[in-house]
C-alpha cells in the first residue's frame, strides 16, 4: 500500500470530493440546512417556495420580468420531459440539436411522447453550428422549435448557444435550452439570448442537493402551455398555475432538498453571482486541464470547445492502466472520478464544479501523478487512434 502525500487537503467532512457533475461536493452549510422538517403547507415553507423561484428567475438579469420559475420535483430528466411534454406542439416538428448523451435522450423522450421530432446528429462531441441549423430550418417550414443541450455533460462540450440562439430567432422559431449543468455558472439572459424556456436541476452550478429540477419560461409560453402535456405529474402549466394560486407544490415537494437550495443560492450570491461561479469554475478547469497535460494526459477536446463544467481524458495507452484500478486509487486519496461516455475510445472525465477550488485541483493532479507512478504507468499519453480520431473530426 502507498501512503497518500501529506500535502494533499483533506476533504471536507472527511468525505471525498466529488469529480462528478452532480451530485457533487456541496457544503456544510447546506448540508446543516436539511437538519429540520417543514410542512408543506405551512406558511414558512410556501415563502421558501417563493424564494426559491424569484431567486432563480433573477439570475436571468435584465429582461427577467417576462419570466417565472416552475419547480418539478425529480431528477433533471423529469424536468427536462416536463418541458418537452408542455411546451412543444403536437401538429408541429421540434428539431434536437444533439452532440451526446442528452441530446440522445432528450430525443428519446420526445419518441415517448410521440411528437414530431427532427434530430440533428452530430456524434460523440461535435458542436452543432448557426449555418447548419439555419439551413434545416429554412428547408423545414414545419419545425417549430429547436432544442439545444447548452453543456452537453456527456462530453464535456459547451455549445455555441448564442450562435444557435441567434439563427432560431433570425428563422423565427423557438428555442429551449437543456442548461441543465451549466445554468448558474455560464450566463443564459434574455438580454443577449432568445429563448422561450430553459431548464435545469438543484444539484448541479447552483451546488444544491438531488431532488427537484425547475423550467424559466416565458410567462407567455406558460400561459399558452394549458393542456399540452401528457402527464399530470409532468405537467409545467398546471404546477406553475397551481403553484401561483396557492403558493405550493401540487403534490409533495422535497422541503428538505429546498431548504438546502436556498442556503446554496445565497451562497452563490454571496460568491458574486453567476460570474464568480463561473469564473472559479474556470480557474478549477484551467489549473487541472494544464496539471493533467502535464502528466501526459490528453483531453477529448481542443480547448475552445472544453466547458469550466467536465473535462473528458482519454485514458492513457499505457497497459499499465487500468481506469478502474485508477478510479479505486484516485477514491483512496479522496477524489471520486466519473467514468467516460465515448463510444470510440476510453475515457474518463473529471468534474470541475462543486465545493472545491484551484487549491483541491492540484491535489487531484498530484494524487492523479502518484496513481500513475503506484500502478507503474510510465506514460500518460492517449492511444494513437484516439488523437487521429479527434483530428479527423475536428478537420
Ligand atoms: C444532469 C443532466 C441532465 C439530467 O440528468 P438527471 O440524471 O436526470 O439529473 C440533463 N441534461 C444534462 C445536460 C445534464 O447534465
Amino acid at each position: 500500500m502507498s501512503q497518500s502525500p501529506a500535502v494533499l487537503p483533506k476533504p471536507k467532512c472527511g468525505e471525498p470530493y466529488l469529480l462528478t457533475p452532480g451530485p457533487l461536493t456541496t457544503s456544510i452549510e447546506v448540508k446543516k440546512a436539511m437538519l429540520r422538517d417543514w410542512g408543506s403547507w405551512d406558511g414558512d415553507f410556501r415563502a421558501m417556495t417563493a424564494d426559491l423561484r424569484h431567486g432563480l428567475v433573477d439570475l436571468l438579469g435584465t429582461g427577467c420580468e417576462a419570466y417565472d420559475c416552475v419547480p418539478i420535483q425529480g431528477s433533471g430528466t423529469f424536468a427536462v420531459e416536463a418541458m418537452l411534454a408542455s411546451f412543444t406542439p403536437k401538429d408541429k416538428k421540434t428539431l434536437i440539436l444533439s452532440n451526446g448523451a442528452y441530446g440522445k435522450r432528450a430525443a428519446e423522450t420526445m419518441a415517448y411522447l410521440g411528437r414530431p421530432t427532427e434530430v440533428l446528429d452530430k456524434g460523440d462531441y461535435l458542436p452543432p453550428r448557426g449555418p447548419e441549423v439555419a439551413a434545416l430550418l429554412q428547408a423545414d417550414p414545419d419545425i417549430s422549435h429547436v432544442l439545444i443541450v447548452h453543456c452537453e455533460t456527456s462530453s464535456g462540450i459547451l455549445n455555441p448557444l448564442t450562435e444557435i440562439s441567434d439563427v432560431v430567432a433570425a428563422e423565427g422559431r423557438a428555442l429551449l435550452i437543456d442548461s441543465m449543468s451549466a445554468f448558474g455558472a455560464i450566463p443564459v439572459e434574455p438580454s443577449s439570448l432568445k429563448f422561450e424556456a430553459l431548464v435545469s436541476s438543484a444539484n448541479k452550478c447552483i451546488e444544491g442537493v438531488p431532488g427537484f429540477g425547475f423550467v424559466i419560461a416565458e410567462k407567455t409560453t406558460l400561459e399558452a402551455a394549458e393542456g399540452n402535456s401528457h402527464s399530470l405529474s409532468l405537467d409545467v402549466h398546471a404546477q406553475w398555475a397551481h403553484m401561483e394560486k396557492t403558493g405550493q407544490w401540487r403534490f409533495t415537494p422535497p422541503t428538505h432538498v429546498v431548504a438546502a437550495f436556498l442556503e446554496a443560492l445565497r451562497a452563490h450570491k454571496t460568491e458574486g453571482g453567476i460570474a464568480a461561479r463561473g469564473a472559479r469554475y474556470a480557474a478549477n478547469r484551467d489549473v487541472m486541464v494544464s496539471g493533467m497535460r502535464s502528466l501526459g494526459f490528453e483531453t477529448l477536446l481542443d480547448a475552445e470547445w472544453l466547458s469550466p463544467i467536465i473535462v473528458t481524458f482519454f485514458c492513457p495507452a499505457d497497459p499499465a492502466f487500468s481506469f478502474p484500478k485508477f478510479y479505486d486509487l484516485m477514491k483512496e486519496r479522496g477524489f471520486i472520478l466519473y467514468p467516460g461516455k465515448l463510444t470510440v475510445v476510453e475515457s474518463f472525465r473529471v468534474g470541475c464544479i462543486g465545493q472545491m477550488d484551484e487549491q483541491v485541483m492540484r491535489a487531484v493532479v498530484a494524487a492523479a501523478n502518484d496513481v500513475l507512478k503506484e500502478m507503474g504507468v510510465t506514460s500518460a499519453a492517449p492511444p494513437a487512434e484516439a488523437l487521429k480520431e479527434r483530428a479527423r473530426l475536428a478537420a
